[in-house]
């Protein structure tokens, strides 16, 4: 098992469960801006948030968002520790940082000293883009084990001043170096593990990537928390991560829909009738599966493991509840019984 740090409130690590993170796209000066991104990721379950943070202006900003946000901030430096102590010092939860770039042993023991002082964890984020000349000559370019040593200099770095609140990230923008750059640091620390495919993409491509490399490393036992990187609204990154913890059986709040593929024997529009039961169940979280079966065949077998399942006749839908038939509706009233069906199970599962 890893060891455990506390991002604030957020354990990650030692058995936690998987905590799901983004990152704001809005310019972290633009307090008000960054605020109302923030409440929106909130609001769709990200557990701990990031902002960049570029400059002195962008340090002197965090405090006023940290004062009206509710879940813990990190602060993405590169190079400059002046400015991770000024995060520090406005109240941030976290540090994403690497020791090794910010210029000498000094500033490393600055930089621990603050952390210290602060109790907060560091993130020591590696980049196959970023790599250290000497290891991409060793290994003749951005190679898992090169991402590893990049990694374990940095934490070595802090280690020597008695740091071990430590959290490392080894990110790839190609999903096999990026899994086995993580399955080689599970073998030789047991620090928590942020893991991620970097730049994944747009919305389709940057799903189905982050959804192979992240799930592949949950299958293995490895990640702590996780972040998935869209090239989109960072919503919908949070939105993927917990589809994917979902997937996997790492969360269980919210609907399950399961639904088939339809094929010849479908005589009702299931593709809409899916899609829109989907779209309504999406802001509940008690865990419920719903079967939204198009036909006889495989619809009462399905359903009867679902609490609320519907198998389609002939534009019809015989509706199930707990694996019981309970009755017969036509087309154009199937998602709104069906929606019945799922508040009346809802009620007794709240009752
Ligand atoms: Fe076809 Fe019925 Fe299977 Fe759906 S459940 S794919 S309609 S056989």
């Amino acid at each position: 098992m890893t060891s455990k740090v506390m991002v604030g409130g957020v354990p990650v690590g030692g058995g936690a469960r998987v905590s799901v993170q983004s990152m704001c796209n809005t310019d972290t000066r633009d307090v008000a801006a960054t605020v109302a991104q923030i409440a929106a990721l909130a609001r769709a379950g990200c557990e701990i948030v990031r902002v960049a943070v570029p400059d002195m202006a962008a340090a002197q900003a965090l405090g006023a968002i940290v004062a009206q946000i509710s879940i813990p901030l990190v602060a993405d430096i590169h190079f400059d520790y002046r400015l991770a102590i000024a995060a520090a010092e406005a109240g941030v939860q976290k540090l994403r940082i690497n020791p090794g770039n910010i210029g000498g042993e000094e500033k490393v023991r600055a930089l621990v000293a603050c952390a210290r002082a602060h109790h907060l964890p560091i993130r020591i984020g590696v980049n196959a883009g970023s790599l250290e000349k000497d290891i991409l000559a060793k290994y003749g370019g951005p190679t898992p084990q090169g991402m590893v040593d990049s990694a374990l200099g940095h934490v070595r770095l802090l280690e020597r001043e008695g740091f071990e609140d430590i959290v490392i990230s080894l990110k790839a923008s190609d999903v096999a170096s990026t899994v086995a750059a993580y399955r080689i640091m599970a073998r030789t620390c047991d620090y928590p593990l942020h893991i991620g495919v970097t730049e994944a993409g747009t919305a389709r491509m940057g799903t189905i990537k982050s959804a192979i490399g992240i799930g592949s490393l949950l299958l293995d036992g490895i990640g702590d928390t996780l972040r998935v990187s869209l090239t989109d609204d960072p919503v919908r990154e949070v939105e993927t991560g917990l589809d994917i913890l979902r997937a996997i059986g790492l969360r269980k709040d919210g609907v399950s829909v399961i639904s088939c593929p339809t094929c010849g024997r479908t005589q009702v529009d299931l593709v809409a009738i899916a899609k829109e039961v989907q779209r309504r169940v999406r802001d509940i979280r008690t865990p419920l599966t719903v079967a939204v079966m198009g036909c006889v065949v495989n619809g009462p077998g399905e359903a009867r493991y679902a609490d609320v399942g519907m198998a389609g006749g002939r534009d019809t839908a015989v509706l199930f509840r707990h694996g019981e038939r309970i009755r017969t509706v036509r087309g154009a009233h199937i998602v709104d019984e069906l929606m019945a069906e799922i508040q009346r199970v809802l009620a007794e599962k709240q009752g």
